[in-house]
């Protein structure tokens, strides 16, 4: 089981209860046994379901970011959450069907009975870890200050819940590519305090 480092930015606090809380925040919706509301998406029978959800993350909003959004509002002003996370789900849904990458839903298939989609509580993208040590992390300091080697870390996960992934996200192995998508995030969110955490994938 690999262990690998990732680049957490959270809100700034001299606190430790209060960095584990907000690291949790954002971290435990990425682990493999977090339980979401229910959330219909695109069976991976039809072969094209990573081209949806990816399109549903770029154009609607990455699915995180609107779980934590979501969770970041008081119930009393918030929609339904089958209400709020239907656009995503039908862009999910209909890209993976009009991809030229698309196959006819399979009958036969055991998740989706050919229907094309189901209903999940795991998380449908993201960093999907099998575990995180809460108490395992370190403080680097301000995201504008630290100075590490901007290809060090495969992952940042950024204090609206959205994971960046190296070979995800980019679809790219280029070390200079992802060092100056690195710098960007460390810019966009130079007041945020930078964590460096252990996750086993
Ligand atoms: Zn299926």
């Amino acid at each position: 089981m690999p262990h690998v480092h990732v680049l957490a930015l959270i809100e700034h606090s001299n606190v430790d209860d209060e960095i584990e809380e907000r690291l949790g925040a954002i971290l435990y919706p990425h682990a493999y046994y977090f339980e979401f509301s229910p959330v219909t998406v695109p069976c991976e029978c039809i072969w094209s379901s990573d081209e949806g959800i990816d399109a549903a993350n770029r154009t609607v909003g990455d699915f995180h970011k609107l779980w934590h959004a979501f969770h970041s509002t008081p119930e009393a002003h918030r929609l339904q959450w089958t209400t709020f996370i239907k656009e995503w789900e039908d862009t999910a849904s209909q890209t993976t069907r009009s991809s030229p990458h698309a196959k006819p839903p399979d009958p036969q298939c055991d998740v989706c009975y050919g229907s094309g989609t189901f209903i999940t509580t795991t998380p449908p993208t993201g960093l999907r870890y099998e575990a995180w040590a809460p108490n395992q992390w370190e403080k680097l300091g301000r995201a504008s200050e630290i100075s590490i080697d901007p290809g060090q870390f495969d992952s940042i996960v950024t204090p609206d819940g959205q994971a960046y992934t190296r070979y995800h996200i980019l679809r790219s192995q280029s070390a200079e590519e992802w060092a100056e998508h690195t710098r960007m995030l460390l810019r966009h969110h130079a007041d945020q305090l930078a964590i460096r955490c252990f996750v086993n994938k």
